[in-house]
């Protein structure tokens, strides 16, 4: 008898187990196992004569058929390297299937033999052609049946013969599995036989309590029932419970790694009254909405405690996450700790320190004439900085006189020392890898994790929140602050309303004239320009995401800035004064812009997604983004938020090439719909698949989830969470959990899930 933990070869023997470690890792009886199959046999139903076949590359078929004809061939360019070729009876298309080197073969797939041929359909000239496919003689005069091991393996299992055979292969179901031409999903499903065969019971790695309260198969029964059972519920109950395991197994490691970090000593930092944080609340220009007073006594209650804060903080875009985040370091800072806030792009990360400089105003004026007398900095360090300047800023870093030292990955090099850093604020957290803000996190003193602050504009969906970042606590701003203004989203669809966009010039011209600003989006540079530098990763997998293939890939490459700014320059916005802002302008290049465009000189902003995260000019009131289609859902609602952040109500144009009826055109139709984020995220949830979402990667490889569904399984996610919370307080260690973890994690540790 063997176990779960048992090593194939010594199951299965060398001969067979060797290639499946070689081809998919599989070492043992419990990787077989979970080696699920991708689908189940609807291919294996055997084709029947006269049917009409509409199958696609790539898919597994089944004849059962006589062969009508079957010629031996040379190919022509190898001498002597023989092959045969048999056609099928009566096919429409013609199916053939080619075997090489047939020296028995042809002696015994001839005219009039009767066959099963199973394998991958591919396409020749209008004929289907199996290469090489599993085959099976069903007539031959010894009664006895010959052909590929993996078919008679499973006919010598059955002990039927002739027409009974045929009809155990019609009546049972059969699992397909990934598979390649080296090791075939029969080979596969020949293995798995073998090892339950011989398989002790598998031990059960979910609590009894909970397998009885959710009512779900045991272990043992679904690792067997998902690869053999031939009752369509029984393997339905199958999949239903190793849905759970996988839930499991990705909520376990997660606990973990939250309940580890939580054991850590943090900086504890009591609130004080009359500290930083009394001044600006005091000298605050607006008074905090309701939503950031709550979520401000969540974390300061979190900030005094002796353990570390891991929490992330999600509002819309322009929900006033950046002064909840000041607030919440000044609390630190009171305690004499310092903060490190990290930005995503240059941009940001100066746009950052200059608000938070003019919103501390003498409060960040530490040392300076006119500054007030508790009163802190705030440095500031970007890659594109003069060597000096950042020299200057990491004397004020190391020194401690920089309370709040804001950033880009600049911060994350070992020369950037804080005196006592107490807390790391990550603005858009997307962008950055957890090992990137755990790096950050390393810098503080011996012994101290910091409070962790990760705020995100792009809504996540609960599931999301709870796997992706399931270490985290979250909170979320949903109201936005009074007197925002609405945005009204259109498409135009370029090629069927052509005048539409000359309206969208005018509209732009309209508004400059009527004092108010714009931002003209597309997503190249110019020529040489595959996709905007700065986001480039993302737009390039958001991209390939998002354009389908039944959308026309035949169109002209999208428009560049570049290009844009010219023509626009010459003809519809004559008048007005553009800019230009993409990710290869220096560090000043791009401050010099932004800042002209802050400040009213410039009209127009032609620009990359640069300007996608947090940029903030409220008098900005149109945005036209060009070919739209080149952007996921997220990204377009991120984009969005650039605009309405003023007075005035807002308009967002949403162009596209591609016809309304194309889903790309749907999708845009869809964002223009609703301006609420978490449908938007629900739905591009609902639009990509689970791996890419998650991000998930091991060894180098990304994990698929096979059975777990982010848009499906909030209920599942949810009681495993719980499940995984109670189990961890008994027994950190246990075992059954640590089963179902083992595909997520690495070494024995957690693998970081992740978005960036
Ligand atoms: P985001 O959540 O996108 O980072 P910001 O923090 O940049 O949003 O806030 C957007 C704008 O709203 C800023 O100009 C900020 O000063 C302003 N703001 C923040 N909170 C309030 C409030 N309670 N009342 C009025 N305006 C606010
Ligand atoms: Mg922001």
């Amino acid at each position: 008898m063997a176990t779960i933990d048992d090593r194939l070869d010594y199951v299965l023997g060398k001969k067979a187990a060797d290639p499946l470690e070689e081809q998919f890792g599989l070492r043992t009886v419990g990787d077989l196992l979970r080696y699920f199959p991708r689908k189940y046999s609807d291919a294996m139903t055997v084709r029947g004569e006269g049917e009409e076949l509409d199958l696609e590359e790539g898919e597994h078929v089944t004849f059962v058929d006589v062969i009508a004809k079957a010629e031996v061939k040379w190919a022509k360019n190898q001498r002597s390297r023989e092959y045969l070729v048999v056609t099928l009876r009566d096919r429409r298309p013609k199916v053939t299937a080619t075997f090489f080197n047939p020296k028995y073969l042809k002696k015994t797939l001839i005219e009039g033999t009767k066959v099963m041929l199973s394998g991958e359909v591919g396409y020749f000239r209008g004929t289907m052609q199996l290469t090489h496919p599993a085959f099976m003689v069903l007539d031959s005069p010894s009664g006895k049946t010959f052909g590929t091991k993996s078919l008679t393996s499973i006919a010598a299992a059955t002990d039927a013969t002739g027409d009974d055979l045929l009809a155990e292969f019609e009546k049972d179901f059969f699992p397909i599995y990934p598979a390649n031409s080296k090791v075939q999903t029969w080979d596969i499903y020949a293995c798995v036989r073998q090892a339950l065969a011989v398989l002790d019971p598998v031990p059960e790695t979910l609590p009894e309590w909970f397998v009885r309260e959710h009512d779900l198969m045991s272990e043992d029964q679904a690792l067997r029932a998902v690869h053999v059972s031939v009752n369509e519920a029984e393997r339905n109950r199958a999949i239903e419970r190793l849905t759970f395991d996988e839930a499991a197994g990705l909520q376990w490691g997660l606990v973990s790694r939250r309940h580890s970090a939580l054991a850590a000593s943090g900086p504890p930092a009591a609130r004080r009254d009359g500290g930083l944080v009394t001044q600006m609340t005091a000298q605050l220009p607006f008074e905090l909405t309701a939503g950031q007073r709550e979520v401000l006594a969540v974390i300061s209650e979190e900030l005094s405690a002796t353990r570390p804060m891991i929490r992330m903080l999600q509002g819309e875009v322009g929900s006033g996450k950046t002064v909840v985040s000041l607030l919440a370091m000044l609390q630190m800072i009171d305690a004499g700790y310092q903060c490190a806030l990290l930005a995503p792009t240059e941009v940001l990360a100066v746009q950052h320190a200059s608000s938070m400089r003019a919103m501390l105003g003498a409060l960040a004026g530490a040392g300076e004439l006119g500054g007030a007398e508790n009163a802190t900095r705030v440095a500031l360090l970007t890659g594109s900085m003069s060597a000096a300047q950042k020299r200057d800023a990491r004397r004020e870093i190391t020194s401690g006189a920089a309370g709040i030292v804001i950033g880009t990955h600049a911060l994350l090099q070992d020369a950037v020392e804080f005196d006592n850093l107490g807390m790391v604020v990550v603005d858009e957290q997307h962008r950055f890898g957890v090992e990137q803000r755990d790096r950050l996190r390393a810098k503080a003193p011996e012994g101290i994790t910091p409070h962790l602050l990760v705020m995100t504009a792009t809504p996540i969906p609960r599931t999301l929140a709870l796997t992706a970042y399931g270490d985290l606590e979250t909170s979320t701003l949903r109201e936005l602050p009074r007197g925002r203004q609405p945005i009204k989203t259109s498409t135009i669809f370029q090629t069927q309303k052509p005048t539409w966009l000359a309206r969208a010039w005018e509209r732009i011209n309209e508004e400059v004239a009527a004092g108010r600003q714009a931002y003209i989006v597309a997503s190249r540079i110019d020529e040489d320009d595959e996709d905007e530098k700065a986001g480039k990763a993302k737009a390039k997998k958001a991209t390939a995401k998002v354009r389908d293939s039944d959308d026309d890939d035949r169109l002209p490459p999208p428009v560049t800035v570049v290009d844009l700014l010219a023509g626009l320059q010459r003809g519809p916005l004559k008048d007005l004064r553009l800019g230009l802002m993409h990710g290869r302008l220096s560090g000043d290049e791009k401050d010099a812009v932004m800042g002209a465009f802050r400040a009213g000189q410039i009209d127009v902003l032609v620009c990359t997604t640069v300007i996608e995260v947090g940029v903030d000019v409220p008098n900005a009131t149109v945005m036209v983004v060009m070919d739209a289609d080149r952007f996921g859902i997220s990204q377009l609602h991120q984009l969005r938020g650039r605009i309405g952040r003023g007075q005035h109500p807002s308009l967002c144009l949403l162009v596209t090439r591609l016809p309304e009826e194309s889903k790309a055109g749907q999708r845009l139709t869809a964002v223009a719909g609703t301006q609420d984020g978490f449908e938007l995220a629900d739905l591009d949830l609902r639009e990509r698949s689970e791996g890419d979402v998650l991000g998930l990667y091991q060894s180098g490889r990304p994990i698929t989830l096979k059975f777990l569904s982010l848009a499906q399984h909030l209920e599942v996610i949810l009681a495993a969470r719980e499940l995984c919370e109670t189990v961890y307080e008994s027994d950190p260690l246990d075992s059954g959990m640590a089963a179902l973890s083992a595909p997520f994690t690495e070494d024995d540790k957690v693998q970081f899930l992740d978005m960036s």
